[in-house]
């Protein structure tokens, strides 16, 4: 591309009010720093705070030093570690199913499960607000897309019952909607995926550690895990660590090795990533898992009712991802900087994340704040939002 035509396209993003640039962040939460600033980190999905928890730090440092940094190549070379297998049994008891496949990222495991999954002659019926990586793995797989209004099971069933196939059909939602908050109605995907013979897929990316029992989920909360094949979930969230994995069968598991583009071609894991995973999922099994997801929740009611009292829209739920919907993505961005300056770093969501028209910030809490971090944040956030009309 030339320089020209380069900044031909970036004046495009800026005009529009899209651009975006890197910012240098220090620290984990629940107070972090910005450049110079000193703030209140209120946009991390750290929910549980095990990105810096001992444990998990104790095992990915002496796991570095026994095994290297390393795995020096993917899974099906000469990349497969005992640390691997463990950590997929280990997620497999936690998800109460018979087997798990890791992937190296949630983008990857949507983009190569999909994409493997399903192909030509096959139909994929995805949620209107789906995360990106699930849309992309869709495009790559060569399936027709059929996105169906969010949430809305009416629309599903009309959709499943016109658009028929001699090949596949697969059902994909987010199990928590990452810029919403809001759950999958796991009970209505369950039976429609049952009545029309379709293949059920989560992505539980912001349910897993922090939904359910032992935190398995978003699917368990509904008490549903059974009736859906394909459960898909990140490290890289409440789990403080990094990864994904695919909870499955063991043909599926066989299937994926074979198949599986971005397990295939990609270097597996480093040993220090698998440890902490490993650490985190013992931890979310446990008492302590049980009180910081209690902690958790406290605060999400507290800072859910607060911003309700000071005059805010917010929807009705569980999950500690709280959006503040602002419309204009020019106004959104000068509502993060404002909240920025009096000490709240709350980033700001655009185009393409969200669908235009719909910017906002979207705020994430976390066990570690404390009743006045966030009773401040939203003192902060209707102060701030009064000034620039958006309440
Ligand atoms: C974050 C996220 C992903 C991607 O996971 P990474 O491990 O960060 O690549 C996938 N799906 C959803 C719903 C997410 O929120």
């Amino acid at each position: 591309m030339s320089h020209h035509l380069l900044q031909e396209r970036l004046d495009g993003i800026r005009t529009g009010g899209l651009f975006r640039s890197l910012r240098q962040i220090a620290g984990v939460g629940p107070r972090v720093s910005l450049g110079d600033q000193d703030c209140l980190l209120l946009c991390s999905n750290n929910y549980l705070g095990l990105a810096d928890h001992l444990d998990l730090k104790r095992a990915a440092v002496e796991a570095a030093f026994r095994f290297g940094t390393s795995s020096g190549a993917s899974r099906l070379v000469s990349g497969s570690f005992s640390l691997h297998d463990e950590l997929e049994q280990k997620v497999a008891e936690w998800k109460g199913t018979e087997t798990a496949l890791l992937f190296n990222s949630g983008y990857a495991a949507n983009t190569g499960i999909i994409a493997a999954v399903a192909g030509r002659g096959d139909i994929i019926f995805s949620d209107r607000l789906n995360h990106a990586s699930s849309i992309d793995g869709a495009l790559l797989s060569g399936a027709r897309l059929v996105r169906y209004p969010h949430n809305d099971c009416v629309a599903l069933a009309r959709l499943l019952a016109r658009h028929q196939t001699d090949g596949l059909r697969l059902i994909v939602t987010d199990g928590v909607f990452s810029m919403d908050g809001d759950l999958a109605p796991f009970e209505e995907l369950v039976a429609l995926a049952r009545h029309h013979e379709a293949l059920l897929m989560v992505d539980d990316a912001h349910g897993g550690g922090i939904l359910g029992p032992e935190g398995r989920g978003s699917a368990a909360l509904a008490g549903l895990q059974e009736g859906i094949p394909l459960q898909m979930g990140t490290f890289g969230k409440a789990l403080g660590s990094f990864g994904a994995y695919l909870a499955c069968s063991q043909a599926m598991r066989e299937y994926l090795i074979n198949r599986s583009r971005s397990l295939i071609f990609s270097t597996s894991l480093p040993p220090a990533v698998l440890a902490a995973s490993l650490a985190a999922i013992r931890l979310v099994r446990s008492e302590e898992g049980e009180q910081r997801r209690r902690r958790l929740a406290e605060n999400v009611a507290l800072f859910r009712q607060g911003l309700q009292r000071a005059g805010f829209t917010v929807p009705e739920g569980c999950t500690p991802i709280v959006p503040i919907l602002v419309g204009d993505p020019v106004v959104t961005m000068t509502f993060s900087e404002r909240l920025l300056e009096a000490g709240f770093f709350v980033q700001g969501i655009r185009p393409p994340t969200v669908p235009r028209g719909t910017s906002r910030l979207r705020c994430t809490v976390m066990a570690s704040h404390t009743a006045a971090d966030l009773d401040g944040a939203v003192e902060a956030l209707g102060r701030i939002a009064r000034g620039l009309g958006v309440l």
